[in-house]
């Protein structure tokens, strides 16, 4: 099928072969057509099986009838994170160039200001994550009464991230005769409900199953200890071991754990960046161009930071932490192994880990090799004798160390500076190894958290690396006996 057959105008087909595209991606052949003839759409299709352009393509024909009026959005995209909302304006911009179409981008850590002046400007493309819909909305600013098409994108995601009373309500701001697109990977029961409750007799495109993964990923399971400094000794063996290694993600369950191993990784000399959900716009998109272009190969990145950036060839993924979702374990191996290139996922399974590694492999009908011995043939470590209680004591060569609760996870390993050098694809510029990055780091530590604002809505759903981190100065540390109340 080529792109001619689908009803798409004649400017968005110019964009689409600019694009270098020549044959629409399944999604795209099955969705185009009905969101043309204005149907409602049910699409559930995982990130990467082109369903972006799945939307913005018949959007932008249909939006060549029809002009913007003053804080009225002709057509409104929710999603679910920012970083997914600003690649939905990329996708606009790329496939829009024969167009002169007003798009507006409405997520938290950018000025109200700037995005105020261009709602009331008129817009024809709304996009926005829901919390930041809701603030402009309750201002005044916005009103909802015009929109003709909304775009419901990564329904499953909003529902872990707890958006799901937001959409309910901004669904009820808009038009009840508006045309729907609802668009989610994997389809558990209150998603339905929903899809159910928004979609007026929708045509349903189903591609790929959620749980299935690509033939092209090599899957293999690592055991490691129980700690995190024995897990990220057992990581950094993997990076360091890795064969043709261009670029690789490590995910992390929490985001805590996010800037923690980021800052291990760059202490021992890896070049890497990270992604979660406490850091600001900047530093996200900083992050990400450095990846996407190369400059750094390394992404430490939480799930929800992650989810569906579309980031082209990536040839390893590295689970630091078993995912507590099984179907996150398909979309973090996701990132590899797309278009038919290959590519290599490494889980790390520790001791009690064994329950959620059991839900995917249920999930995926597959069992998971393992390189090297298995968690059960594995020596039980040393470090978990050691250590004693949450504000426990340890004994390193010979010297009596107290290790802080917030510090318990840095072992002797993680002290130890390795002999083996960082592959080259990994590797830290000269410069940044020699500064070891204290300042850097600190600096950048102290960005992610100094223009938080509110995350209330769009962020990952742990507890924020707050305050000083794990450099807490002792006499902080310190019980206070609180005041009591009058
Ligand atoms: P998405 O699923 O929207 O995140 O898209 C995944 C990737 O596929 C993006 O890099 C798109 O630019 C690319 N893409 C979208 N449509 C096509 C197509 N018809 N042919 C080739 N690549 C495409």
């Amino acid at each position: 099928m080529s792109f001619a057959e689908l009803g798409l105008s004649d400017k968005v087909q110019q964009a689409v072969a600019s694009a270098g595209y020549t044959e629409p991606t399944p999604i795209q052949a099955q969705a185009i057509p009905h969101v043309l003839s204005r149907r409602d759409v049910l699409g559930i299709a995982q990130t990467g099986t082109g369903k972006t352009a799945a939307f913005t393509l018949p959007m932008l024909t249909l939006l060549e009838s029809g002009r913007a009026r003053a804080r009225m959005p002709r057509t409104l995209i929710l999603e679910p994170t920012r970083e997914l909302a600003a690649q939905v304006e990329d996708n606009f911009d790329k496939y829009g160039i024969n167009h002169r179409l007003s798009v507006a981008l409405l997520i938290g850590g950018v000025s109200f200001g700037d995005q105020d002046a261009k709602i009331t400007r008129g817009v024809d493309v709304l996009i926005a994550t829901p919390g930041r819909l809701l603030d402009h909305f309750e201002r005044g600013k916005l009103l909802l009464t015009g929109v003709e098409l909304l775009v419901i994108d990564e329904a499953d995601r909003m529902l872990d991230m707890g958006f799901i009373p937001d959409i309910e309500r901004i669904v009820k701001l808009v038009p009840f005769t508006r045309q729907t697109l609802f668009f989610s990977a994997t389809m558990p029961p209150e998603i339905q409900r929903l899809a159910d409750a928004f979609l007026h007799n929708p045509v349903k495109v189903e591609v790929a199953r959620a749980a299935s993964t690509a033939s092209t990923i090599t899957q293999r399971l690592v055991a490691t200890g129980r700690e995190d400094y024995e897990k990220r000794e057992t990581l950094r063996d993997l990076i360091r071991g890795a064969t043709d290694l261009q670029n690789a993600i490590v995910f992390c369950n929490r985001k805590r754990d996010v800037a923690v191993l980021h800052r291990s990784l760059q202490n021992h000399g890896f070049s890497a960046v990270a992604l979660h959900g406490d850091m600001d716009q900047h530093a996200r998109m900083a992050a990400l161009d450095s990846f996407r272009t190369g400059e750094t190969p390394l992404l430490v990145a939480s799930d929800v930071a992650a989810r569906g950036l579309d980031i082209p060839a990536v040839s390893h993924v590295f689970n630091y932490d078993v995912p507590h979702h099984a179907e996150d374990y398909v979309h973090r191996i996701g990132r590899t192994g797309r278009a038919g290139r290959s590519g290599q996922s490494f889980t790390l399974v520790g001791p009690g880990d064994e329950k959620s590694l059991a839900a995917i492999e249920k999930l995926i009908g597959q069992p998971i090799e393992w390189q090297g011995p298995t968690l059960a043939e594995r020596p039980p470590s040393e470090g978990s004798s050691r250590r004693r209680g949450a504000r426990g004591e340890e004994r390193s060569r010979g010297r009596k160390v107290k290790v802080r609760s917030s510090e318990r996870s840095r072992g002797p390993s993680e002290e130890r500076r390795e002999e083996a050098p960082a592959p080259r694809a990994a590797q830290a510029p000269r410069e940044e190894q020699q500064s070891r990055r204290p300042r850097q780091d600190r600096g950048e530590r102290f960005a992610d958290r100094s223009h938080q604002g509110r995350s209330r809505r769009d962020d990952d759903g742990d507890e924020k690396v707050i305050g000083l981190g794990d450099h807490v100065p002792a006499f902080l540390m310190r019980p206070v006996l609180a005041k009591k109340a009058k």
